[in-house]
């Protein structure tokens, strides 16, 4: 399954793409977690976007693109990934499809987490990350059971440095000129699903959103078979 998740910062998508991965055995992709790793490793990749998270910028389309294509070529996402903050602009999503197209494959289905913006500010400000393995927290919502302290891999749970509100406004202005665009899109391809994302976040949301992933997968495959014999 070669899945997406859309959405603007804090609609929970790093959350609903680690679970969803779990659930799934899927790898999770999430291109600000290999930005971030690549800053905390001092590589060059990272020297040269370590500004832009900053910021609270999108990194140019061409380091992002190069990193995600290296990243899909690797042998743990030859049957079936999920996509976490990338693509976030049409050329990226251009550049999406074609890799996919390349090796005889096409994305399965975008999902767009939809959340109220006041909520946004809520959960961004109240936003926890494991240091180490990258799992997120909600201070107010889902805290580790033990402050400070992953609950997985006994990390340091850390608040993001970008996850502040000035910063925020920056990227949710940015979310809406250039990542916005994608919703229409994915919609013209016919593989795209909202789904409101503005509930407490459980397992219970998680497999919800897992069965309208797999209905929306089925009735995508069975349109296309019957559009495939019509003559
Ligand atoms: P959020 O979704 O909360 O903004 P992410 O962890 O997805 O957080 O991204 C953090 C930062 O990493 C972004 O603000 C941006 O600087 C950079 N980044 C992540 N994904 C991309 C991308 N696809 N294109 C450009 N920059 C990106
Ligand atoms: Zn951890």
């Amino acid at each position: 399954m070669k899945l997406v998740l859309l959405g603007a910062p804090g609609t929970g998508k790093g959350t609903m793409a680690t679970d969803i991965a779990k659930s799934l055995l899927l790898p999770h992709i999430s291109t600000g977690d290999i930005f971030r790793a690549n800053i905390s490793g001092g590589t060059e990749l990272g020297t040269k976007a370590k500004r832009y998270l900053d910021e609270g910028k999108l990194v140019p389309d061409e380091l992002t693109i190069g990193m995600v294509k290296d990243r899909l070529a690797q042998s743990d996402c030859k049957d079936g990934f999920i996509l976490d903050g990338f693509p976030r602009t049409v050329p990226q999503a251009k550049a999406l499809d074609e890799m996919l197209l390349q090796g005889g494959s096409k994305l399965d289905l975008v999902i767009n987490l939809q959340v109220p913006e006041e909520l946004i500010f809520k959960r961004i400000t109240n936003r926890l990350v494991c240091s180490s393995c990258g799992k997120p927290y909600n201070k107010l919502e889902f805290p580790p059971a033990k402050e400070g302290v992953c609950d997985f891999c006994a990390g340091e749970v850390i608040q993001r440095q970008d996850d502040t509100a000035e910063t925020l406004r920056t990227r949710l202005d940015t979310y809406h000129e250039l990542t916005a665009p994608l919703v229409t899109y994915y919609q013209q391809q016919g593989i795209l699903i909202d789904y409101d994302n503005s509930g407490k976040h459980s397992q219970e949301s998680v497999d919800n959103l897992i069965e309208k992933v797999k209905a929306k997968i089925e009735s995508i495959s069975k349109s296309s078979y019957v559009g495939g014999n019509e003559n």
